[in-house]
């Protein structure tokens, strides 16, 4: 269904995209969120320069601005309204500048997003990024437009793209999610799961290898039920497991990562497929949310604190030096102090190499944001939130001093943002290791680490 509000003519049509291009123009894509909004911002900028703009750094000597918004945390809206009202200034000063609002917060939003910014030009969901050139078209030639549809039209993936950086991309191998998590507004906003064949898949990380990526990060809200809505020749259903191996074989693919797995479809055959393929790389993300079954049951995450541990014990027994990382959200409704210990303890057992706390923000459209009588005292959930951070803390700090001594293979991303000397790399296990340059992006190194710190890891190139 297509939910659309027409200001103007409302004869724009699909796909029917007159030329002339927009060569010369120049755009500004600004990105909320998470890696997925990183992943469309890229496709938004691949179209945008394969009808001939090209980018530029700052909002006031662009011709159109797209910004790609988020709706996981509150303050994204925030940030939104407050980008929004800084465009509205420049557009004041120039009638021609082109506003285009997409993403989470304008599919999830719709007509709310012009009803609080009537100066944006373009607003379009996630499922319809394709249309972003017709409908900035629509636009200047007719006005306003909001188009937001619910099924998806096109996947990212096939639209042109602009990397950000030449030896590594993401690869979108599932859109959507069939989950019910209580806090999550993402399958609000992106739909159900759509996986994409995994022909197509490996076609397009062979034709990454050729143009000199080495190393690919499969992107889903739930990698692991990947497959599930797709049937080869009528019968099997793909499955993430092979998909990572087939991935894994990819010519010139030294580095395989994926984000994110859901800890109650993570299954063993994922974790032989990580073991026993060698560009997989030793590194999982596997989030927890809560340490309390009482609270995991109200977040409806599918598992309790002692599958989630032994999944977590069967990954490391398969793959030695498995780094791992997590998600922790701290307040949920009617967390009592009791639920939250649980918590400490679970992150002591598990001894995540790094861990994404959040304190919990109710989200408009979710269930928990309904659980409005039971909220924690902010007050308590900032105390708790920060006892959870200087224990995690302390934990990232022992593992990476473990790596003291240790030989590893870095991937080279660029300058050091703190010392012009040094380089930026990253360990299979996704740790961050300066060591001193000049080494150009992509380049692999293999670094003796010295020191450790509690985010980061100091080496010397052997
Ligand atoms: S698995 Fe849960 S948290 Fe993850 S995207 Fe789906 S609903 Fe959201």
């Amino acid at each position: 269904m297509v939910e659309t509000v027409l200001l103007g003519d409302p004869t724009v049509r699909r796909n029917e995209r007159r030329r002339p291009t927009r060569a010369g123009q120049r755009y500004v894509v600004r990105t909320f969120g998470c890696q997925m909004n990183e992943h469309d911002s890229e496709r938004i900028a691949g179209m945008f320069e394969a009808d001939g703009m090209r980018p530029v750094g700052d909002y006031q000597s662009a011709d159109v601005v797209f910004i790609n918004t988020c709706t996981i945390r509150e303050n994204a809206d925030n940030r939104l309204y407050g980008n929004l009202g800084q465009l509205k200034q420049l557009k004041d000063h120039n009638p021609d500048l082109l506003l285009v609002v997409g993403g989470c917060a304008a599919q999830k939003d719709r007509e709310l997003v012009r009803e609080r910014a009537p100066w944006v030009d373009v607003v379009l969901g996630t499922h319809n990024l394709d249309r972003v050139l017709d409908l900035m078209d629509h636009a200047q030639e007719w006005g306003a437009i909001t188009e937001i549809v619910d099924e998806l039209e096109a996947m990212p993936s096939s639209l042109p793209v602009r990397r950000e950086v030449d030896y590594a991309a993401w690869v979108a191998i599932q859109v959507g999610c069939n989950n019910t998590c209580t806090f999550c507004i993402v399958p609000a906003v992106r739909g159900v799961e759509v996986s994409r064949r995994p022909g197509d898949v490996i076609r397009e990380v062979e034709q990454l290898a050729r143009d000199g990526v080495v190393e690919v990060t499969l992107l889903g809200q739930n990698v692991n039920t990947y497959g599930r809505d797709l049937a080869i020749d009528g019968r099997r259903r793909p499955v993430f497991a092979d998909l990572l191996r087939r991935v894994g074989t990819v010519d010139g693919i030294h580095r395989v990562r994926f984000t994110s797995p859901h800890p109650a479809d993570f299954r063993e055959d994922v974790a032989l497929a990580m073991a026993e393929t060698p560009a997989v790389c030793e590194q999982l993300h596997l989030p927890l949310q809560s340490g309390s079954d009482r609270v995991l049951a109200r977040m409806h995450r599918g598992y309790n604190v002692a599958r989630y541990l032994r999944r977590l014990a069967m990954a490391r027994s398969h793959i030695p030096d498995l780094a791992v990382s997590s998600d922790i959200i701290v307040g949920f409704p009617g967390e009592t102090e009791e639920d939250f210990q649980q918590t400490l303890e679970v992150i002591a057992e598990a001894r995540f190499d790094q861990a994404f706390t959040f304190l919990f923000s109710p989200r408009p459209g979710t269930a928990a944001a309904e659980y409005t009588d039971e909220f924690v005292d902010p007050f308590v959930a900032q105390d708790r939130f920060e006892r959870l951070i200087a224990i995690q803390n302390q934990i990232s700090s022992d593992q990476n001093q473990a790596e003291v001594g240790k030989v590893l293979e870095v991937l080279v991303e660029g300058p050091s943002r703190k010392d012009p000397d040094m380089v930026t790399a990253r360990s299979r296990g996704n740790k961050v290791v300066h060591v001193a340059g000049p080494h150009a992006p992509g380049t692999f190194l293999h670094t003796r680490i010295d020191t450790a710190a509690r985010h980061h890891l100091l080496g010397t190139v052997l």
